[in-house]
């Protein structure tokens, strides 16, 4: 297998296979930076991808490229190379990525059995989980080749497939003119195909970035529900919450409900910096929604906030689940991570659910 190389078939099919997370929410965990697309001039998301990696000779480059523009991508990784190279699956992670599964080998799945295709996705699973902290809810088959075997197997896991409706052609020699050209295709909802691997892709960022701001479209994350490009926070306005009433008014509920929250400060610099809230299910029944509540002591102010819906007032922050992350099982947890700006503080964080 060459080391970066990975032709791609051609598909302009953007998978929108809506397969329920049987094993129930397994909440996404990311950190990241600060998003730099004002949220009003948003008419609509597209979900950048990057395919193949980590990789040692790019992957950091390739952040530092979505850094500075602003934005946020998903990371298909292969398995294997996640395993020999940790901290890039971690930077990508810190640096407020999406990581989804790309298999461990990167075979042709299609002509691999149902044990085999399990082995491919179950360890991929566990590197990404022990390197960050955070399974994979998004799979995308190499050379995006599918059946309906292989569908099985994904939803075993929770996993949505994940295609593209943009072929940036990046693997195949494409200019980084002919990459932005690509990019320039994309609409709302869109997902394009790209890899870490090529300096091409690496130089095409500003570019791509500032032509999707030029149209109203800002780089999002792709729905765990529709496979589709929505907002960071995870809120799909075309897609209203099927989240089904919950409880029986007839029968008193058994358990006792309880959550508590516990701030880190992931990072810091002049002026500013991120942190994370993670939410544990300390009761005995399941959580149906949970508030974090804390009050600043020095006047600083979140700019940007994800895995939950935030609401500021002054020094008084508080953030609710977002759509996808509010049912915890007993002992389940979550987070949801956020860049301020002020003096780095640890403030004391409450949880109360719903
Ligand atoms: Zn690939």
């Amino acid at each position: 297998m060459p080391p970066s190389r990975f032709p791609h078939r051609l598909v302009v099919a953007l998978a929108t296979s809506v397969l329920a997370a049987a094993a129930g929410a397994v909440a996404m965990t990311v950190a990241g930076p600060p998003q730099a697309a004002n949220a009003a001039a948003c008419t609509g998301y597209v979900a950048l991808t990057f395919d193949d990696g980590p990789n040692p000779s790019t992957t950091n480059a390739l952040l530092n490229a979505l850094r500075s523009a602003g934005v946020r991508a998903t990371f298909f990784n292969i398995g294997q190379r996640v395993q020999q190279n940790p901290a890039l699956a971690r930077a990508q992670q810190a640096a407020g990525m999406w990581i989804g599964n790309h298999s461990w080998t990167h075979p042709h799945m299609t002509q691999l059995g149902t044990a085999q295709m399990a082995s491919e996705i179950s360890q991929t699973q566990q590197a990404i989980q022990q390197a960050t902290g955070v399974t994979p809810r998004l799979f995308r088959p190499p050379y995006g080749e599918t059946n309906a075997t292989l569908r099985s197997v994904q939803a075993q896991f929770g996993l949505t497939e994940v295609l593209w409706s943009v072929d940036s052609q990046d693997w195949n020699g494409a200019s980084t003119a002919q990459i932005v050209q690509a990019a320039s295709t994309l609409q709302d909802g869109g997902v394009i195909l790209m890899h870490d691997g090529y300096q091409t892709t690496i130089n095409a960022i500003p570019q791509i970035v500032a032509n999707l701001t030029s149209r109203g479209l800002c780089a999002g994350m792709i729905s765990p529900v529709t496979g589709r490009a929505v907002a960071p926070d995870g809120t799909d306005p075309t897609t209203p919450p099927t989240t089904p009433p919950t409880g029986n008014p007839t029968t008193p509920p058994t358990g006792t409900g309880g959550c508590t929250a516990a701030y880190q400060t992931l990072n810091s610099w002049s002026g500013g910096f991120q942190g994370e809230v993670t939410i544990t299910n300390t009761g005995t029944s399941a959580l149906n929604g949970w508030t974090v509540r804390w009050t600043w002591s020095g006047g600083q102010t979140i700019g940007s906030l994800w895995n939950g819906q935030l609401s500021q007032s002054g020094n008084a922050v508080t953030v609710r689940n977002a759509p996808y992350n509010g049912n915890l099982a007993p002992g389940q947890r979550t987070s949801f991570g956020f860049v301020a700006t002020g003096a780095a503080t640890a403030p004391s964080v409450t949880c109360t659910s719903p």
